[in-house]
């Protein structure tokens, strides 16, 4: 089957369907909280691709590869310490075998580091480059879709990985940043300054992932579409996390609830719709099902 490639697909009318949570959903599954989803890849990969089949099931068009955290440097003190290069590959071939037979894309997760950088933190910007440029490499190669480069809350970081990708592949790229603090990222940065400086660098989309309600999300939206024309990659949270008695998060919005508000997303100008941490794959269903509706 010929698939639409993305940027085929941003030109069409249509609304698109993204994934929900991995994080969260592989918890729910049994993946103990602190572990690297990542390690899982290697460890438990049928869990991977039966989270990455019922988003497909779900009404998915894209899925993520789970390789958020899948860097040199951010595993360097797990027990998959210079595994990278294999994980990348095998999440690509995980995602790959859940989207068989159907026309959903596969797209490739590049997380932060988990490190500041300099001047900031101990991060060399050679080195952050270096890092993204392997990581763009292992999932370019293993043949995914495209790039989302996404929980960005650092404008330094987000183009550091914006050159190592460029380096290694012309692959779409999505840059997706986080706001957590209300409408700004955890470093203070705004919506509209997203927009202005990531738009000029090639992307062939914005994001917004995660953050922390749905208000300030809209809100942060509202703002980045003032600031750019590329469409618009939005996964919010289901609602703000709650904890409960054996310290587990759980997210408050129901399906349904979180569904409800999918027509006003599309108003103010998302393009490409999921969720992020406690969208499951009922929360996704009912969000493909408002989307198509
Ligand atoms: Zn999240």
């Amino acid at each position: 089957m010929t698939k639409k490639t993305f940027l085929e697909r941003l030109n069409d009318p249509q609304v698109f369907v993204l994934d929900g949570a991995t994080g969260t959903n592989l918890q729910s599954r049994g993946l103990t909280k602190g572990l690297s989803a990542e390690v899982w890849v290697l460890e438990e990969p049928d869990k991977i691709l039966g989270l990455a089949k019922d988003f497909v099931a779900a009404g998915a068009d894209i899925i993520l590869t789970c390789t958020f955290g899948a860097t040199t440097i951010r595993l360097a003190h797990t027990t998959v310490a210079g595994k990278e290069d294999r994980i990348n590959r095998k999440a690509v071939e995980l995602a790959q075998q859940a989207v068989a037979g159907t026309d959903v894309l596969v797209a490739g997760s590049i997380g932060p580091t988990g490190q500041l950088l300099s001047p900031l933190g101990p991060l060399e910007e050679t080195d952050a480059i270096k890092c993204f440029a392997e990581q763009a490499r292992s999932l370019a190669t293993a043949g995914v879709d495209l790039l989302v480069v996404e929980t960005q809350f650092d404008l330094a970081e987000a183009k550091a990985a914006l050159t190592g990708i460029r380096m290694k592949t012309d692959l779409p790229v999505v840059c997706s940043f986080s706001f957590d603090r209300g409408t700004r990222t955890m470093m203070g940065l705004k919506p509209s300054t997203v927009g202005e400086e990531i738009t000029p660098l090639g992307v062939a989309a914005i994001g917004i992932n995660c953050g922390r309600s749905l208000e300030d999300n809209q809100k942060a939206m509202g703002e980045l579409r003032e600031s750019t024309t590329l469409p618009i990659w939005y996964k919010p949270n289901a609602g703000l996390p709650q904890l409960d008695p054996d310290g587990n998060s759980t997210y408050n919005l129901s399906p349904e609830e979180m569904a409800s508000q999918v027509s006003g997303w599309i108003s103010i100008g998302a393009k490409l719709i999921g969720g992020c941490c406690g969208t499951s794959p009922d929360h996704l269903s009912a969000i493909a099902k408002e989307i198509r509706k």
